[in-house]
């Protein structure tokens, strides 16, 4: 059993009270860490550490700081299937989900590690003679990086690699539920070499409620990107509208597939199958809604129910879908499952929690399916973060879009269809940050810029290079060597 600890200005610290908590596998109940649990206390030594290491971290040339990046995306290479086996076993996602969440952590260091040689600013002409202007991005300070369980060790990095290379210190506080994971990127990039940049890189264990709004509020930390539920995003939100923290805020989603009459139905079921159930349904972009042409509902119906019963539940070592991250998450989504029978939505199949074998001790709930439901149910409008999807029917695709569009959330849809028109039209007028012509609605890769609209996000992007506006200021530098105060020629700025 690990005994998980904070990493504070280059040293493993329990917590300043010696508070822990229990980590264990959503699977089998199987208890994996005792974890250090910060109290504010925690939190200002780690904040103090960052302000003091910000200076030299910012004077590194930004490439010495993309080659750490790199080396660590080697290190983990090599960690890999260590890592992906152990993520598998605290947060439940099965075996080869978990070994891409480990990829896109190697993708993105690799990827903002050459940011590290490019960084580019631009140089602009002057109105003036004699006046030379050039636009650099700077650092912003001490970033406080609050992250969710379901990538768990991915996401961290889609937020620390590019805080690092724009010159900022970290402090990062992860799930209660995925502590493990997080130590483990921390080690790689000690290993990698910020072992010898002390307090560039701060890790809180603990909870979002304590150690959460302790960071949340801090006077010393500039900015919060968060990833998140749109609850406790709303909440950072409007604790930053007191403090005028820069706030990226990445959160909820309710994303579609539109399945068209002229859809290959062997693909739609596959995309839809992947989206809906994989991850158990616990992705930001997993798909809970098929918005299904009528002229192919029956079929494809009958196709997904095939389909359904053949997924394997149980371990993620040895399943196709595995637990739910813990019973409350469980619970809440046989809320749902009552409340879409409720609300007139007609059950497909699931709808249950196992009660077979070793599924009694983890918290599994059936691949869920239902039928005929309306757009404003619900079940079709609200986040439920389980294996449960809504088929809604429509008659054309004016009106898959509408529906498509109709809602809180903004971050992921798709369209199956043979038509080269219907998806030019779909890309056109779909309204989410993600859009798949013959795809499901997830496996964005780290090269792109990732994030959503409305209910989803607050405007920014994470991922691609779009990123590096998150976690800099552009700075305007301007050079005057004409030796008089020049007025400008068009007015008198
Ligand atoms: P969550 O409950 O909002 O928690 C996210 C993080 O915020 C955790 O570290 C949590 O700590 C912390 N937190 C909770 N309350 C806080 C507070 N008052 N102040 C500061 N921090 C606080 O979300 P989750 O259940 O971990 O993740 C699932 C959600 O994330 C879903 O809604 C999903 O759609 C969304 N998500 C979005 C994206 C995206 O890119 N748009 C990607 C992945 C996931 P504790 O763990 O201790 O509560």
């Amino acid at each position: 059993m690990d005994n998980l600890k904070n990493y504070i200005g280059g040293v493993w610290k329990d917590s300043v009270t010696g508070r822990t908590y229990d980590d264990f596998d959503p699977a089998n109940g199987e208890l994996l860490a005792k974890v250090a649990l910060s109290s504010s206390k925690d939190v200002d030594e780690a904040v103090a550490a960052a302000k003091a290491a910000f200076k030299k971290w910012k004077a590194l040339p930004a490439p010495a700081r993309g080659d750490i990046l790199i080396k660590a995306a080697h290190v983990l290479e090599g960690r890999k299937e260590q890592i992906a086996r152990e993520l598998t076993c605290e947060m439940g996602k099965v075996i080869a989900e978990a070994r891409g969440d480990v990829q896109e952590a190697i993708d993105m260091f690799y990827l903002i590690g050459g940011e590290g040689r490019r960084l580019k600013g631009e140089s602009v002409p002057s109105e003036m003679s004699n006046k030379a202007i050039y636009v650099v991005r700077d650092p912003i300070g001490v970033c406080g990086l609050i992250t969710p369980w379901n990538f768990p060790t991915a996401i961290p990095t889609w937020k620390m690699a590019p805080a690092l290379i724009c010159g900022n210190t970290v402090v990062v506080k992860p799930a209660t539920e995925t502590p493990r994971c997080m130590v483990r990127i921390f080690e790689a990039l000690i290993d990698a070499g910020l072992k010898d940049y002390p307090g560039v890189i701060n890790l809180i264990l603990g909870s979002g409620g304590e150690a959460g709004e302790v960071i949340i509020h801090h006077k010393d930390i500039q900015m919060i990107s968060f990833t998140g539920s749109t609850e406790v995003g709303k909440r950072i939100a409007s604790v930053s509208a007191e403090t005028l923290k820069r706030t990226c805020l990445e959160m909820g989603g309710k994303n579609a597939i539109i399945v068209m009459d002229d859809a290959d139905l062997h693909l739609a079921v596959d995309s839809a199958i992947w989206s809906a159930y994989g991850t158990t349904g616990q992705r930001c972009t997993a798909c809970s809604r098929l918005i299904v042409h009528q002229k192919i509902k029956t079929e494809f119906e009958k196709l997904m129910i095939e389909a359904i019963k053949k997924l394997r539940l149980g371990h993620g070592l040895i399943s196709d879908v595995g637990p739910l991250i813990n019973m409350n998450a469980r619970k809440k989504v046989a809320e749902y499952v009552d409340i879409g029978k409720g609300e007139g939505a007609k059950l497909l199949i699931g709808g249950e929690i196992p009660t077979d074998g070793d599924l009694v001790k983890g918290s599994f709930y059936k691949p869920t399916l239902f039928t005929d439901c309306k757009p404003y149910m619900r079940i079709s409008q609200e986040e439920i973060f389980g294996p449960v999807c809504a088929i809604i029917p429509v008659n054309s695709l004016e009106e898959a879009i509408d529906v498509n569009n109709n809602t809180a959330y903004g971050l992921s849809s798709a369209i199956i269809t043979q038509s080269v028109n219907n998806a030019l039209v779909a890309a056109r007028d779909i309204t989410t940050g993600l859009v798949y012509i013959n795809a499901g609605t997830i496996g964005a890769e780290v090269q792109t810029p990732f994030g959503g609209t409305r209910g989803t996000g607050n405007g920014h992007r994470e991922g691609g290079v779009q990123v590096l506006d998150a976690f800099s200021e552009w700075k305007v530098v301007t050079f005057d060597f004409s030796g008089h105060v020049q007025k400008a020629q068009i007015d008198n700025k």
